[in-house]
């Protein structure tokens, strides 16, 4: 159930209401507006106030402008929730809204050569935010598992020399805390969409999670998984759908461009595309890249790598650096078109 104050209501109208949620054995979810306050009811409303019909006991509250009734299961993702964008800050990037945010780099990080050419290419052809595996979860225990902490303290030190924040997968929660001393997103990949426990423990932090659609995941169940981080109280969350399993195999996975336009429908969180992990081969990149943008997507999260030929991890499907500023010049334009704003 989500309530809506009237715009003259005070803090102390909120903190009321706040409390009448909460001896109700419910939890509230407070999202201040710049005109309105709006409070996300979370529980099973219907469990607790018997006989009585809970859109009435709020309603009838002097600060209360209107009750809904949210039909979604995920309240605080929804834009039945929130009907403007959230624009989410990492280190002054903007990511959401009318920003259109790159973020790219190579799968892992491998050493300090690769992660300093990579950064410094792709910086001078406009990226915002710098990737890199140090945790790397791999389908097979023998190849590269990635190099830990001190794949971290390369791609810090790599986005520190060229000013770009970071954004790094953490795999398991004993790895939590020491992602948590470098990275500014944490990123949760697409085999741990539905590993909620997980999913609550990035919620308790205060870093912006990068969220990635699982290969077998409906859009649902992927909002869901957003919700699982904001009922914790993180709302900062970055939808990111980097391709479906399909019976198709050209590709690795099937980009789903329409989980774009049916995710700004249904939600206010950034949406992003990954088109490198849905090809799965670098020729096809730039085209489901482009697709993004012209479908509506907040950015993108490209692989990179200054040298594809030799990377320990998907070899086949980074781009060049020069394919990233050819690539860029694209984007550029469409941006343009799509009345997006490019930092
Ligand atoms: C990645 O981005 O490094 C990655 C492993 O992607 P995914 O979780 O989408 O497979
Ligand atoms: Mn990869």
């Amino acid at each position: 159930m989500i309530i809506v104050t009237k715009k003259s209501s005070k803090d102390e109208d909120v903190e009321r209401l706040k409390q009448k949620i909460e001896e109700l054995g419910l939890k509230a979810h407070i999202s201040k507006g710049s005109r309105r306050t709006i409070i996300g009811v979370i529980g099973d409303i219907d469990k607790k106030i018997e006989k009585i019909d809970p859109v009435a006991v709020f309603s009838l509250d002097k600060a209360v402008d209107s009750v809904h009734r949210v039909s979604k299961p995920y309240k605080l993702a929804s834009r039945e929730n929130k009907d403007y964008d959230t624009i989410i800050d990492v280190k002054g990037i903007k990511i959401g809204g009318e920003n259109f945010t790159m973020m790219a780099g190579p799968c892992s990080v491998e050493n300090r050569e690769q992660m300093l050419t990579t950064a410094t290419g792709i910086k001078k052809c406009s990226a915002h935010i710098l990737r890199g595996g140090a945790f790397k979860p791999r389908t097979s225990p023998y190849t590269f598992q990635g190099l830990g902490e001190e794949g971290l303290k390369l791609l810090k030190e790599a986005g520190e020399k060229t000013n770009m924040p970071i954004v790094t997968e953490v795999m398991n929660p004993k790895d939590l805390d020491v992602v948590l001393k470098y990275a500014d997103i944490l990123q949760i990949g697409a085999r741990n969409i539905q590993n909620f426990s997980l999913l609550k423990l990035v919620g308790q932090t205060d870093k912006p999670v990068l969220l990635k659609r699982g290969m077998a995941t409906t859009i649902q169940e992927f909002l869901m998984s957003a919700e699982y981080v904001m009922s914790e109280g993180n709302a900062d969350v970055i939808l990111c759908e980097r391709g479906i399993r399909t019976f198709e195999t050209a590709t690795r996975n099937t980009l789903d461009i329409s989980a774009v336009p049916v995710l700004k429908k249904e939600t206010h969180l950034p949406v992003i595309i990954d088109p490198s992990h849905a090809a799965g081969k670098r020729e096809y990149v730039p085209a489901l890249a482009r697709a993004a943008i012209a479908a509506g997507a907040d950015g993108l999260l490209i692989e990179v790598h200054y040298n594809p030929a030799i990377a320990v991890s998907d070899a086949a499907q980074q781009l060049t650096i020069e394919e990233f500023c050819e690539l860029m010049e694209d984007i550029k334009k469409i941006a343009a078109v799509v009345g997006k704003v490019i930092q």
